[in-house]
């Protein structure tokens, strides 16, 4: 039914939904889990279901080499670095911040895989796309072609990764006789949610999105997901009345700021884990899952009212668990 464009298949798919025993009980929402963070071990989480269409439009406009950009513990950097290497490109991280003394977490997969790294300072950082254009004419000076995908491969391209879950996510539902009222996430450049959003919507589905943000707030969201759909109509050639898109994103927990997290978020990290066994990461999975049971336990004035049955899809980043090892209070 729905027309996807070329597509390297990278993932693995489908990944399993579970139900989460103990939070559910406490709760008293059937609360189940979509297990983004198994679509491969190294290359867990929800990037590389974006990768798969961004690194295959990379290769049909003949690209040998991909530049992308992120934050020093960026998972979508990590995942673009080993997919690239994987599937014969060169690949360049542009990456937000200072270089440290040494690589962890993220960072140290993306040197292991052979990837050139570059850093520059956050407050230059609003001028990226200029360096990464610079970057692109430097490699076509030595007869490259360099590939740009944005930060979060959240653009009209990486889209499809998460209308394709939604496709993927209604074939679960009807396996398993099964239908929440809400599907959860973080959102951190949009295209998770803007994918599911517009992919429930493509498909009818009678599940609300709504994401928790973990950097910006709300009205940035939605005009991100707008601008995004709007590119994604026109060079697809598709028809949907972007105005229409219910596109709800829950403000109030992002913390400190974007990669800090308070201690509700490792109390929440530590809680999941030492009761149903699912590992959760301070950037992005920690504090949505605390947004929702929070929201959840304001019953019918907080986010999710009439919330009886609620999927969360786990988006991955454990290896950003270990470069914040010193916040949990280890006896
Ligand atoms: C990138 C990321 C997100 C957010 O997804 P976006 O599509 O960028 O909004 C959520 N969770 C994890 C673990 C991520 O790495």
């Amino acid at each position: 039914m729905i027309d996807y464009p070329q597509r390297l298949h990278l993932a693995k798919l489908p990944t399993p939904i579970t139900r989460l025993q103990e939070i559910s009980v406490a709760t008293g929402v059937d609360i189940r889990l979509k297990h983004d963070e198994l679509t491969g071990t190294e290359v867990t989480g929800n990037k590389i279901r974006k990768l798969e269409f961004s690194l295959a439009e990379a290769r049909a406009q003949k690209c040998d080499t991909v530049i992308t950009c992120g934050g020093v513990q960026s998972n979508h950097c990590r995942a673009t670095a080993i997919l690239g290497q994987r599937n014969g490109f060169k690949v360049h991280l542009l990456l937000r911040g200072e270089r440290p003394q040494t690589p962890s977490g993220n960072l140290l997969l993306d040197y292991l895989s052979g990837a050139t790294i570059s850093y520059m300072p956050q407050s230059e950082w609003k001028f990226h796309e200029k360096e990464v254009r610079r970057l692109q004419e430097d490699y076509a000076l030595n007869g490259q072609k360099a590939y740009y995908i944005p930060v979060g491969a959240s653009d009209e391209v990486g889209l499809w990764g998460y209308i394709a879950a939604a496709e993927e996510l209604r074939r679960d539902f009807e396996a398993l006789d099964w239908e929440p009222d809400y599907i959860v996430m973080a959102t951190g450049s949009g295209g998770t949610q803007g994918g599911l959003t517009l992919g429930t919507r493509l498909l009818e589905m009678a599940s609300k999105v709504v994401a928790f943000n973990v950097c910006d707030d709300a009205q940035w969201f939605a005009n991100k997901i707008r601008q995004d759909v709007t590119l994604w109509q026109q060079r697809y050639k598709q028809e949907i009345d972007v105005d229409e898109l219910h596109i709800t994103t829950v403000e109030g927990y992002v913390g400190p700021g974007y990669g800090e997290a308070g201690p509700e978020v490792f109390d929440t990290i530590k809680r999941v884990a030492s009761t149903d066994g699912v590992f959760l990461d301070p950037v992005y999975t920690g504090k949505a899952f605390h947004g929702m049971v929070t929201e959840l336990g304001k019953g019918e004035s907080g986010a999710l009212p009439g919330a009886k049955r609620v999927l969360f899809i786990h988006t991955g980043g454990l290896f950003g668990l270990f470069p914040q090892q010193d916040h949990f209070s280890f006896p």
